[in-house]
């Protein structure tokens, strides 16, 4: 099995570091909880969801430890903003970004940690690398990674640490610092921000020392596998590995990291000002679950994902034919078989590489373009059915995109639907118009998909 790693740059075989090759440690970034969560993150999270569950289906021994940031400058400014305390602020937004998971059919995660929940481990480390002459303390102000003690600086995000200072946050800024990128580790709290009593000062963890903090406490200093969406690589990763490789002295902290692209939506960069910003509940309003994750898995996780009406509409109008195929195979009664191993095989072939999704969705379409033709003459054996069907449960074991129930179209609107799609075949678009208007007078709607028509109740 291969995967890119963003350290090498390369698609590497998986060797986890267990010597009998067994388990492997996964962690990934969770959400900064000052907001509900968004449709980015929603890629994010299914992918990895994918990733351990398919590690899994291979026999690996996964835990997967997700980290949610509930301290942090924007929690603090929102907290202010909204006359809230930074710790109801939080539940809220933790609680939101579970209940999105949930509906998601995210649930591969073993365990969920919360950065406040280690301050004890966060000062710890702070206090190892100044014990080791990686770390500095400005007078009123806190503690900084000192980046000239880190040559490595820039390994992940292949960059140099001089072309630091533009990915730097309000957190770090400082003019007494030592480099121009250096970042910090533990800051001394102003007036009315949330702090914590510690040998190094009343303060607050910066943003990175978190997660090598918590990683270093529930699996050591050097581990498998870290994932987080591709805005993480500079500088939150970056830090990440200096720290830890600093702290312990073992290299390489991580052995594997994976970075998923970029969502945007209708060709731009989701944000509130532009009024794109779309929450994981505003599209569970409109869409299941399952074609969300659809979407997210019709395409390679490294390219760029586009989130448009075009793009849902043909997931939803996608999952609905899974849905409809497997109902049919229920009905095989014919006598031919179908040897469905190749399938299996290739299945397997296209996760082993890279976690290719966009592969196993087009194998599943031609799966079911073949065996619908045996379905439509009623060729296809009971036996030959039950496999195909478990094998599509395998598979939907690990993508989760298969609807557990499917609505139901009364058969007086499927039999317009295949009217109208025969008319169309013969290009008597006229009447095939009419008969989409007598769709919409029942209260259904009808749209074209490359994926067939998706029909939809008004
Ligand atoms: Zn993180």
């Amino acid at each position: 099995m291969k995967i890119y790693n963003t350290l090498t740059k390369t698609k590497e075989e998986f060797k986890p570091r267990d010597p009998a090759g067994k388990k492997v440690q996964m962690f990934v970034c969770g959400p900064t909880v000052y907001d509900h969560s968004h449709i980015g993150h929603a890629r994010t999270y299914v992918f990895f969801d994918v990733v351990a569950k398919y590690l899994r289906y291979r026999g690996y021994k996964v835990t997967y430890l997700m980290n949610i940031t509930d301290i942090e400058d924007r929690i603090i400014d929102r907290a202010q903003r909204d006359g809230k305390s930074v710790k109801e602020l939080v539940r809220i937004f933790e609680k939101s970004f579970l209940e999105d998971t949930k509906a998601l059919k995210i649930d591969s995660v073993n365990k969920y940690t919360r950065a406040t929940g280690y301050i004890k481990q966060i000062v710890k480390q702070v206090e190892t690398l100044l014990e080791k002459g990686h770390a500095y303390k400005i007078d009123g102000d806190g503690y900084y990674f000192d980046l000239s003690t880190f040559p490595d600086y820039g390994k992940l995000a292949h960059r140099t640490a001089n072309q630091a200072e533009d990915a730097i946050s309000r957190i770090d800024e400082s003019v007494n610092k030592k480099n121009k990128g250096d970042f910090t580790l533990w800051k001394f709290s102003k007036p009315n921000e949330p702090s914590w009593k510690s040998s190094l000062g009343t303060g607050r963890p910066g943003w990175h020392i978190e997660d090598t903090a918590i990683t270093d406490y529930h699996f050591g200093s050097q581990y498998d596998l870290h994932g987080g969406a591709v805005d993480l690589v500079f500088p939150h990763h970056e830090a990440e590995i200096a720290q830890q490789e600093s702290a312990s002295g073992k290299k390489p902290f991580v052995k594997y990291w994976l970075h998923p692209g970029f969502l945007t939506v209708k060709e731009q960069k989701m944000s509130k000002s532009l009024g794109n910003f779309i929450t994981i509940k505003d599209a569970l309003k409109n869409y299941s679950p399952e074609t969300i994750r659809f979407m997210v898995l019709s395409n390679y996780y490294r390219s760029p994902l586009d989130y448009n009406d075009s793009v849902v509409n043909q997931s939803q109008a996608a999952v609905q034919r899974i849905a409809e195929f497997i109902q049919k195979l229920s009905l095989a009664n014919g006598n031919n078989d179908f040897e469905i191993s190749d399938y299996r095989r290739k299945f397997e072939e296209a996760m082993d590489d890279d976690f290719n999704t966009a592969r196993v969705i087009a194998l599943i379409f031609d799966l079911t373009r073949k065996v619908n033709s045996m379905l439509v003459d009623n060729s296809l054996n009971r036996n030959s059915a039950k496999k195909i069907r478990k094998f599509l449960q395998n598979i939907n074991s690990v993508l989760g995109i298969i609807p557990a129930k499917q609505e139901k179209i009364p058969d007086s609107i499927t039999k317009l639907i295949q009217k109208r799609e025969e008319l169309r075949q013969e290009n008597n678009y006229e009447e095939a118009d009419k008969i989409r208007a007598q769709i919409e007078d029942r209260g259904y709607q009808v749209d074209d998909t490359v994926y067939g028509s998706l029909v939809t109740k008004k």
